[in-house]
């Protein structure tokens, strides 16, 4: 599943190269998935500036220097690359945005509607998809205050339920819920209405550690023993206390916890 550190890296890798070059040629790959249509294409991104490269939680933004922005949904496994136009598409191919200089912009994704659509740049804010988002774990407005008032509205669901909505909080899938709850010390299950303040204001500074130490520092974070992410996709033990680790399904999503580090609330 595609995680916001992982759209941060896409786009510090393709916005270098992206920003203020002209896109020469449009090629709809997947006319099912993608929500385009030529006459609008033609109008409004071919032979335009990409001014922007934006994310919004797991959502890409190209902003053009026209009317129109393009919106990527990442899904659970969407890819934005820069490729050679020599290089064949492949049957995951969605679009491509061509330069003159022989390279493309290329998307990727198994996702099978509306993957790419075109949202009125002076409306962007407020288009259907990004409207509906949460606020951006990595916003400096997303407080201890701000986020224990934000839990407070979740009562209900679980700990791990609550960090991965996205009309909540925008851009944590399932690895990281889990790390941050490891890392925090509670048990992913446990009712948001029984967590105590104080126990809150430590999800929420794992939270930010977490996102940004994985932004920021993917590789070092990735090679971390002392992070459940390394561990349980090798199948390890507990990187804590070597306990062996158990899996579980919170909100039909596969859920790793440490039973003995990782208690209720
Ligand atoms: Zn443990």
């Amino acid at each position: 599943m595609i995680e916001l550190p992982d759209v941060e890296r896409m786009i510090d890798t393709i916005a270098g190269y992206t920003t203020g070059k002209t896109i020469s040629c449009v090629l709809l790959d997947d006319v099912d998935v993608v929500e385009l249509d030529m006459e609008l294409v033609e109008e409004q991104f071919e032979g335009q500036a990409i001014d922007a490269v934006e994310r919004h939680g797991r959502y890409v933004v190209l902003r053009f220097r026209s009317d129109y922005s393009m919106l990527f949904d990442m899904g659970d496994d969407g890819l934005l690359r820069l490729e050679s136009q020599t290089a064949p598409a492949t049957e995951r191919t969605k679009i491509r945005l061509q330069f003159a200089a022989g390279r493309e912009l290329r998307f990727s994704s198994s996702g099978s509607e509306g993957v790419v659509k075109a949202v009125r740049t002076d409306e962007k804010s407020a288009s259907g998809a990004l409207r509906r988002l949460g606020i951006d774990p990595l916003s400096e407005e997303l407080t201890p205050d701000r986020f224990s008032e934000l839990a407070s509205r979740a009562s209900r669901l679980t700990l791990k339920g609550f960090l991965m909505n996205e009309k909540i909080i925008a851009g944590i899938g399932n690895d990281y819920a889990d790390e941050i709850c490891f890392q925090a010390g509670l048990r992913p299950d446990e009712k948001v209405v029984n967590i105590l303040p104080e126990q809150l204001h430590r999800v929420h500074r794992y939270l930010r550690r977490v996102l940004r130490r994985a932004t920021l520092h993917w590789t070092a974070a990735h090679a971390d023993p002392g992070w459940l992410i390394n561990s349980k996709g090798l199948g390890g033990p507990c990187p804590r206390c070597r306990h062996e680790l158990t899996s579980v399904r919170i909100t039909g999503r596969k859920t790793i916890l440490c039973t003995r580090c990782q208690r209720a609330a």
